[in-house]
């Protein structure tokens, strides 16, 4: 295991964040024996999204940084919404980002009869109630931030009775919602968390694992300290939301008798702009239609940005990148995918492609013949090698790669200018071909023979590279764009009246027919990334048919986030 000094009296700390340096010092006291137990704890109602991916990042770098641990726990106490299918994704894709969480998987639903015996455990010690008041009713007795709450008529029953009450809820003796178990704390608090919160409800639902075992389920502030505790965890990690909540965790562990409890740390959620990171906003697109299910490649999920064509490497490097803070922020989208481009950079092979495609014939090349030139893999990466790609009098080139009309700086092709295509000829534009509508729809070009390879030996230079296919090998594909999901940066951030989708982008979706790409395409396998040279980033998506792939575009080649720093940093 990873050793880095941290618990061997180094200097704690340098460049560290809050956390880990809580981590370093705890290790440093020998609290917890120096061991270092950590959890990832969801709740299988949803997909995971990059937002989980800050938790998973944290919760098992810290583990490996220490040679400790980090379980899988699913927080699974809400029959209604929680469900296998979502178990199932979530060790998917927690496995795809690269963490192992070694067999250690457990589920809050397993301690179902322990937290019922710690239940039982504070009514013995006269730190919980069965109380009969109901819906508002509660509320009403709970008071405001501002005002005091009042006790409950019911908080000074018996522990006989509590017992005995207790016991004939589990039975299925009560209606759903007539009665719940609460701690016995304090209605007065500052804190509203602690003014006797329900330790149990009625509710006759079925659970995905637990099936028709239970008609009380226990709250999740008093399930989380307990499968903390049952699982010997030493730092629990969890988003400021919970920062109120840390005293009724602890009070949860005190009463209980817990000898090493561990310590909740409360951390900034990642917010990225153009996205919502809410299971409940996110499961509301897909069930309404808004998107094309949780892996739709615009949203915000592990397996949406997996479709994408985002590399894992690239979300740790982000989560890394962005840090552990205290405070709440929103992150920039175009550091996400800075970082998913930088890896990109690295390691995906570049090709050819033309995604509007305007047919070029070479007038002087002839009819019958066909050559093969050198293209190479990737710039970046020596050892992937060159392959070979066809040319012939037929091509396509991008319509964006042609004007009529130039304007100044324009440096591609336009009638009577000579451009390099990429890795094969020079060629000159000699004439346009117009159909009855004038639209421009084939370009008689020339070729120069004595520039093979893309560089002319009298030295003349040309100021345009552009890329190219041949027709006749050319492989059709579809290639879809993507955008922002929503326009507006921050769609959590409303004006009175308004409702987040109403700032979907019309525009998040664009798809193109009748690409053409470099004939190697043709036996591309889902998920295989590409650079299409001079035009972005793509994915191979799973619609693809055997010889007809389907592309998603996974990012530009533009560097947005270099730009949007250097004019934070007053550069213009
Ligand atoms: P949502 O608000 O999207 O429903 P959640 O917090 O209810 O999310 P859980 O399944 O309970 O979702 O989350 C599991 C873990 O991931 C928790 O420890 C939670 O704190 C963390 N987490 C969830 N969302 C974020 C986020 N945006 N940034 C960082 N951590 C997050
Ligand atoms: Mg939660």
């Amino acid at each position: 295991m990873k050793d880095d000094g941290a618990g061997g009296g180094a200097p704690a700390s340098a460049g560290l964040d809050f956390i880990r340096e809580i981590v370093v010092a705890d290790r440093e006291a020998d609290k917890h024996g120096g061991r270092v137990h950590t959890r990832f704890p969801p709740e299988p109602n949803g997909y995971l999204h990059i937002g989980h991916a800050k938790a998973i990042c944290l919760n098992f770098g810290i583990a490996s940084e220490h040679g400790g641990l980090c379980n899988l726990r699913m927080d699974d106490t809400n029959p209604e919404t929680e469900d296998q299918e979502f178990v199932r994704a979530i060790e998917d894709d927690v496995r795809w980002l690269g963490f192992d969480w070694e067999g250690r998987f457990y589920c809050a639903s397993d301690y179902f009869e322990r937290l019922y015996d710690c239940a039982v455990q504070l009514i013995r010690n006269g730190d919980a109630y069965v109380c009969d008041l109901q819906g508002e009713e509660v509320g009403r007795y709970r008071g405001r931030w501002d005002e005091p709450g009042r006790d409950s008529p019911w908080r000074d029953r018996t522990v006989a009775d509590n017992l005995d009450l207790f016991e004939r809820m589990r039975a299925g003796e009560f209606a759903d919602g007539s009665r719940t178990l609460r701690a016995r704390i304090d209605m007065a608090s500052s804190n509203m968390n602690m003014r006797d919160p329900a330790l149990y409800r009625i509710r006759r639902a079925p659970h995905y694992r637990q099936g028709d075992r239970w008609c009380i389920y226990p709250m999740y502030d008093f399930t989380h300290p307990l499968s903390d505790a049952f699982e010997e965890i030493t730092h629990s990690l969890c988003t400021l939301e919970f920062e109120d909540h840390r005293p009724l965790y602890d009070w949860f562990l005190e009463r209980l008798k817990f000898e090493a409890p561990p310590r909740q740390i409360e951390f900034a959620r990642l917010n990225v702009t153009h996205t919502v990171l809410s299971k409940r906003k996110l499961l509301e697109l897909v069930e309404g239609g808004y998107v094309d299910g949780w892996d739709d490649p615009r949203m915000p999920t592990l397996v949406g940005m997996r479709r994408r064509g985002y590399p894992p490497a690239a979300i740790r490097d982000f989560c890394d990148r962005i840090g552990i803070a205290k405070a709440n922020s929103i992150v920039q989208v175009e550091q996400l995918e800075d970082a998913v481009r930088q890896e990109l950079n690295r390691t995906a092979r570049r090709v050819l492609a033309v995604l509007r495609p305007l047919r070029v014939v070479i007038e002087n090349y002839p009819e019958d013949r066909e050559e093969e030139l050198e293209a190479i893999n990737n710039p970046e990466d020596a050892s992937a090698g060159t392959r070979k790609v066809p040319f012939s009098r037929v091509l396509y080139i991008d319509r964006d790669d042609f004007r009529e009309d130039p304007p100044r700086k324009y440096f591609r092709l336009a009638p009577g200018r000579e451009v390099r295509l990429r890795y094969a000829y020079f060629i000159k534009c000699v004439d346009v071909v117009r159909d009855e509508n004038g639209a421009v729809v084939e370009l008689r070009c020339t070729y120069d023979p004595e520039t093979r390879g893309g560089y002319a030996p009298d030295g003349r230079k040309v100021r345009g590279t552009i890329h190219w296919v041949s027709a006749a090998h050319a492989v059709e594909a579809e290639v879809r764009l993507y955008d922002h999901l929503f326009s507006k940066e921050n769609p959590d951030d409303l004006a009175e009246g308004e409702d987040y989708k109403d700032h979907l982008n019309p525009g998040s979706r664009e798809v193109l027919a009748g690409c053409r790409l470099e004939p190697g395409l043709a036996a591309a396998a889902p998920g295989e990334r590409y650079q299409f040279e001079r035009v972005g980033y793509f994915c191979v998506d799973p619609d693809a048919a055997a010889g007809a792939p389907v592309f998603n575009r996974t990012v530009g080649l533009r560097d947005t986030w270099a730009r949007i720093q250097k004019r934070a940093a007053g550069g213009g």
